[in-house]
């Protein structure tokens, strides 16, 4: 046990609140930069779990591994996933204190890799017994067929996620799994109509073309060419993903899932109108657009199960309801081609939501009832670009919240361990980032509020004039920058259509161009009703439902969103929670290189300084007083070799052997707890000589 104490000069410490100048982010990264060299992934700020992306298969998550790290005490075992997992496992099973695991960091930085070894350790420990198999099947093979549909080859990842996903493996009264239940959050649907240079589309495009059997194509009315797509033709081609695997792994995964045969004829249908659907082009005759390809639209409409010329109708007018009177009037070309996009936007949407609903129903076992759950929470992490958008403000606003939260159970729980041992608290300063989000979020008077009231005015509202309102009405705030009074000395200068926020993890800049239109995310209302009364009985039950729904004006994307996090923040808040944080080592994706810049960056982003300022505001080190006084009673002649007394006592006679000052360390109800990891290094040395 303790093994991080040992070697350290070579290997670093495996805690990082054992580093003496925890004040330093070179000394920080510096520890992390030589465990990295030593195929150390994984290092501690306290329970949080640091792990820098190998970019190399590491012989580390094998059967002797979860072995190794199976029913373990977290420092009995140097760090890692399977610890982290094994620690909030044994929680819930004997605590019965429902869990999740709280994964972040940027794009490409492991946080995929790392939730899927937290299910194949989960899968791995329990009951390998009939249904609970089957739930565990289910599970793993969930991951298979998200993928597909939401992830796609980045610039930053080949396989970068495309949405955030929040899974719940739920347990039975045995503490096996026995279902599940996944959240799904913004979906990067404009990836479905471009692509920027050296990205793809989603996988499932080339995975279908090129993994298909000739008579599914066929079917289809596809030509195993991707050329021959405009929605795939600006995009880069595969190299080195192989996805005729990937293909045959979905149907595999969907069969294992229950998806019965006209459910997965109905999805790629589905994926295959969106290919063509691509392909439809307009020309225009005195300001009106003409289907240049009618046909076209007949082979769309057949896979999507609607009617071709309410489809054709409803590509190339508009009805529009007014107080008096319905107008449908024609689309120019330039309209027609952003009703077609939206369209393919908004039906591989639906898709995706659809999709996630029916994993879901296949999660739920007949017979088996839950009784507690481990959530599992893989979400973009913060993102700061040299030009952000509408995107990026949602997910910056995602990762204030999750730190938020963070901020609030870690300080809760450093609280309630001093409260129980019987420790005086000590105040902690930190920065509370509530400011911010309430900058965003705040009924009537946050950043969401003005953006949505100018998104819904109807008539004349543009992207400059809510900029003027945000302008406006926050310039007053301590975290928002207008254009019109950014210091040009500090910051880089900020254009017109710009406005920038000071988050947590430093200032972004926001370009605001095309923030109203995805703020609205309109679908023309001819295009929604030509979809509800679809015969796809995917298509139908995602738009039908809307359409009952949609009476009212629906709520802007921003809005829903805020909502879905708030939801979500309601059900971590009461769990108990575990962290891993994501480091991506270098830009490349290669083995073995470490750019400590790059890393610095996410340091910050991760609020990684902060949160081992807090951790060591208190104590560096706590342990319970058995566990201390078995590893170093051989230190004093009073606990050595046979003592009988109370572990408390003993720690006591130890800590007086070895001369420790009052103020170097608190006696608690259980722990001993030690303020300055040279105290402990200089015990452990003494142990170790
Ligand atoms: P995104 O936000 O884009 O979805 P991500 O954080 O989920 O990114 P992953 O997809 O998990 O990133 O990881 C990117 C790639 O890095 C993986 O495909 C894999 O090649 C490699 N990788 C990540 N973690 C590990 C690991 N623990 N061991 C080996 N390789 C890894
Ligand atoms: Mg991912």
């Amino acid at each position: 046990m303790e093994t991080h104490l040992q070697d350290r000069d070579r290997v670093g410490v495996q805690d990082a609140v054992l580093l003496e100048d925890y004040q330093s982010e070179e000394v920080f990264i510096d520890n992390l930069h030589k465990r990295f060299k030593e195929h150390l992934i994984y290092t501690y700020i306290g329970q949080v779990l640091i792990s820098v992306n190998p970019y190399k298969q590491l012989d580390i998550y094998g059967p002797k591994d979860v072995k190794a790290y199976h029913n373990k005490h977290f420092f009995e075992v140097p760090p890692h996933v399977f610890s982290i997992t094994d620690t909030a496992f044994r929680s819930l099973k004997n605590e019965n204190r429902e869990q999740c695991i709280l994964i972040s960091g940027e794009s490409g930085s492991g946080k995929t890799e790392a939730s899927k070894k937290v299910l194949q350790y989960i899968a791995e420990v329990t009951d390998r017994r009939g249904d609970v198999e089957k739930v565990k099947d289910k599970l793993l093979q969930s991951n298979p067929v998200l993928e597909a549909f939401g992830n796609a080859k980045t610039n930053r990842n080949d396989n970068s996620s495309r949405f955030g996903k929040y899974m719940d493996i739920q347990f039975n009264y045995e503490g096996n799994p026995s279902g599940g239940n996944i959240l799904n959050y913004l979906l990067e649907k404009s990836r479905i109509i471009s692509q920027v240079p050296g990205e793809r589309n989603f996988h499932v495009f080339y995975q279908l073309l090129l993994g298909a059997e000739d008579q599914e194509l066929a079917r289809l009315n596809l030509k195993r060419d991707l050329d021959s797509y405009y929605y795939l033709s600006n995009g880069s081609k595969g190299n080195g993903i192989d996805d005729k695997k990937g293909y045959e792994a979905v149907r595999n995964a969907l069969t294992i899932i229950e998806f019965n045969k006209q459910e997965q004829d109905e999805m790629f249908q589905i994926t295959a109108a969106i290919l063509h659907l691509g392909n439809v082009g307009f020309s225009e005759e005195e300001g009106i657009a003409q289907i240049v390809k009618p046909e076209l639209i007949e082979t769309i409409s057949e896979l999507l199960g609607c009617n071709a010329e309410d489809l054709k109708n409803a590509l190339t007018n508009r009805t529009i309801e007014t107080i008096r009177d319905v107008v449908t009037t024609p689309l120019s070309r330039e309209l027609a081609i952003y009703a077609r996009d939206a369209l393919a936007k908004a039906v591989y949407d639906r898709l995706f939501s659809w999709l996630v609903y029916r994993l879901n129903s296949s999660l739920k076992i007949k017979d088996m009832r839950s009784y507690n759950v481990m959530g599992i929470l893989d979400i973009y992490g913060f993102e700061i670009f040299d030009k952000n958008s509408f995107e990026q403000l949602c997910i910056n606003f995602c990762n204030e919240k999750l730190q938020q939260l963070f901020i609030e159970l870690t300080l809760k729980s450093e609280q309630e361990e001093y409260l129980k041992e019987g420790i005086e608290w000590q105040n902690i300063e930190y920065f509370d980032n509530k400011v911010i989000c309430d900058l965003i979020e705040e009924k009537h008077k946050g950043l969401i509020a003005f953006m949505d009231e100018e998104c819904l005015r109807p008539g004349d509202s543009t992207d400059m004039t809510m900029l003027t309102k945000l302008d406006k009405n926050l310039s007053y705030h301590n975290h928002f920058v207008s254009h019109k009074k950014a210091d040009v000395k500090l910051q880089k200068i900020m254009g017109r259509d710009e406005f920038r926020l000071i988050h947590y993890a430093g200032a972004v800049t926001y370009n605001v161009k095309g923030f109203l239109e995805k703020n609205n995310d309109l679908l023309f209302r001819d295009l929604r009703e030509t979809m509800s009364k679809s015969s796809n009985n995917i298509i139908q039950s995602v738009f039908l439902k809307e359409e009952q729904k949609s009476k009212k004006r629906p709520e802007t994307a921003i809005t829903q969103f805020k909502n879905s996090l708030n939801n979500l923040m309601h059900i971590l808040m009461d769990k108990e929670p575990s962290y891993i944080r994501c480091i991506k080592p270098n830009d490349e994706k290669k083995s073995g290189v470490f750019d400590e810049q790059l890393v610095g960056h996410q340091v910050t982003y991760l609020g990684l300084m902060e949160n081992l300022r807090v951790r060591r505001a208190g104590f560096a080190y706590r342990r319970e007083y058995s566990l201390f006084l078995e590893r170093y009673k051989s230190l004093s002649s009073q606990t050595w070799p046979h003592y009988h007394g109370s572990a408390k006592e003993g720690v006591q006679i130890l800590v007086c052997a070895l001369g420790y000052e009052g103020d170097e360390y608190k006696m608690g109800k259980t722990k001993i707890f030690i303020k300055y990891p040279k105290t402990l290094f200089y015990t452990e040395d003494a142990f170790q000589a």
